[in-house]
């Protein structure tokens, strides 16, 4: 366990079904087994039906594909403490290869559901700009489809740890934006601002078929559901199967404090 108290900083200690730290800040595990490390409290992340979508979608395997390219990335160097920064279900979380393993997410129920399935990972709820852990505490981390949270990383990755950054391609989902937009765009390929030395880039791509069910699943977890329009959602309304683009661009970066 290197899990930090949110509160003080200090090392937090698992005891029965409870972390608590030496200035007896102490954080329950819930049922599932994750904890609550948010200090402040308010609702955040993914609502319900967004984790349910997404869920649903992911189960039916369009993007299996990036999981095992992710397990495989990271597994060319041996991990003993990793973490997936804005996990949300775990879905890539549950199949790296570490000896101790952590998932954070602002969504509580995106966490419940990661806890419920996934026993080989610490989840626990947690902003990825202030992570719960110590300095050089971690010899990988990942991000998948959520901002490089850049000063956490130079702080909380241990000389030569690994960072592992996945963004859209810019033709990802292009078919179905097709169908939505009057004028599809191609997502923008940034480069992100890190201290960290970028190491290797490249994409992979594949297509799927998805059905209406699928669809609609993928339809709710994007931000797609707010900027449609009435003519866009008629159009969309009309599918009964579409052939999809999945395109992810990977990033691999190393931290090294004596180039810098
Ligand atoms: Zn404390």
């Amino acid at each position: 366990m290197i899990l930090s108290c949110p509160i003080c900083g200090n090392p937090l200690l698992k005891e029965n079904r409870t972390l608590h730290c030496s200035n007896r800040h102490s954080f329950d595990l819930a049922r599932s087994g994750y904890v609550n490390l948010l200090s402040g409290g308010g609702a955040h992340g993914d609502n319900d039906q967004m984790v349910k979508a997404r869920t649903a979608f992911l189960n039916q395997g369009c993007y299996e594909f990036l999981r095992d390219q992710l397990k495989q990335e990271l597994a060319s160097e041996p991990v003993t403490t990793f973490a997936d920064l804005g996990c949300g279900e775990g879905y890539y979380t549950s199949v790296i290869e570490a000896a101790e393993k952590y998932g954070f997410d602002l969504s509580r129920k995106a966490i419940d559901h990661a806890a419920k399935v996934d026993p080989s990972t610490q989840y626990a709820v947690a902003g990825i700009f202030r992570l719960p852990l110590p300095d050089q505490s971690l010899d990988a981390a990942l991000t998948c489809f959520a901002p490089a949270a850049g000063d956490e990383l130079d702080r909380t990755l241990k000389e030569h740890g690994r960072f592992v950054f996945v963004t859209p391609g810019p033709k990802h989902l292009y078919e179905l934006k097709q169908v939505l937009y009057e004028h599809p765009y191609e997502n923008p390929v940034k480069e992100p601002k890190l201290s960290l030395k970028q190491e290797k880039a490249y994409r992979i791509e594949q297509s799927f078929s998805a059905d209406h069910d699928t669809l609609l699943n993928l339809f709710q977890m994007t931000p797609y559901a707010y900027k449609t329009g009435e003519a866009g959602i008629a159009r969309f309304n009309e599918l009964t199967e579409l052939s999809i683009t999945a395109s992810f661009e990977i990033r691999v970066y190393r931290k090294s404090s004596s180039s810098s």
